[in-house]
């Protein structure tokens, strides 16, 4: 079969189990299988794929009927317009949490080439954190997180978008153990309650890391333990931006204010859910 049949039957099967986008994700399928741009399969229609290849394109395809995410299968994810390798010890960057990274360079403003000592607590692939010494060029940077396998893939997107000799990554349990103070904490933590294990979408629940979603039983577990961190490796008039989940607003705001912080912003999603909290000492 040529990859021009290649393709439409891929788009068919695609479509037919109701996924959006099947003729590009078809494209990209079967290109990067061949490893080729997309434009290949447009601009080739009659190359007729080895049998390797094509062993690869149905194993691939399959992998998506099952409900794999494209960027699960392609072992890469684009994050702040960088590249993010994936292993399946990190979760999967998800484009809301961007508004992190924006909160973070909004409050900073002009100061842009000061030495910022960042922290990233549960820094999974290490997109927050990269993506952040990307912007900073003075900045230095440690991420934190409980999984080996996940340092290791973040060690390797710092190589790989040329921030690793700012960059540390170390293995620990939020902030245990850490000396501070930094001028800037940023956290992306478990925040899907336990109950909502059963309702989550399949993609999520079958792919993502359990470690990096699940929060306990209401979802706010680890912002307890956060508040209490930042609150001791904070520097006065630094910044801690959080990501937070659908409705926990009020929650993770109310368990700041306890710990005397200042709530500096609230950065909403393109659905119009409250995302990230900025807050200081
Ligand atoms: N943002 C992820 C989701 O909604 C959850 C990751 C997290 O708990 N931080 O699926």
């Amino acid at each position: 079969m040529t990859i021009g049949e290649w393709h439409r039957f891929v788009e068919k099967t695609l479509s037919e189990a109701g996924l959006d986008n099947a003729s590009s994700e078809a494209k990209w399928l079967i290109a990067s299988t061949l490893g080729k741009e997309n434009s290949f399969v447009t601009l080739h229609p009659t190359y007729l794929p080895s049998p390797r290849e094509e062993d690869k394109i149905q194993e691939w395809l399959g992998r998506r009927l099952k409900g794999e995410p494209l960027s699960r299968l392609k072992g890469v994810r684009e994050f702040w317009s960088l590249p993010f390798h994936l292993n399946e010890h990190t979760l999967d960057p998800r484009p809301e949490t961007e508004l992190l990274v924006e909160g973070v360079l909004k409050w900073i403003g002009k100061r842009r080439v000061d030495p910022w000592r960042i922290l990233d607590l549960g820094t999974g692939s290490g997109c927050l954190l990269i993506a952040l010494l990307h912007e900073l060029k003075k900045a230095t940077g440690l991420g934190i997180d409980l999984s080996e396998d996940a340092l290791t893939m973040a060690r390797s997107n710092a190589a790989l978008n040329g921030v690793d000799s700012r960059a540390a990554f170390q293995k620990g349990n939020w902030g245990e153990g850490l000396d501070g103070p930094f001028d800037i904490i940023m956290s992306n933590p478990p925040y899907i309650p336990l109950k909502d294990k059963e309702t989550l979408e399949k993609s999520v629940a079958q792919f993502d890391p359990s470690l990096a979603l699940f929060g306990g039983e209401d979802g706010l577990e680890c912002y307890r333990i956060l508040v209490q961190d930042i609150k001791r490796l904070l520097a006065v008039g630094g910044l801690a931006v959080l990501e937070i989940g659908c409705g926990q607003r009020k929650d993770v705001d109310a368990l700041f204010q306890r710990a005397n912080f200042k709530t500096l912003f609230l950065l909403k999603d393109l659905a119009g859910i409250e995302r990230a909290i900025g807050v200081q000492v």
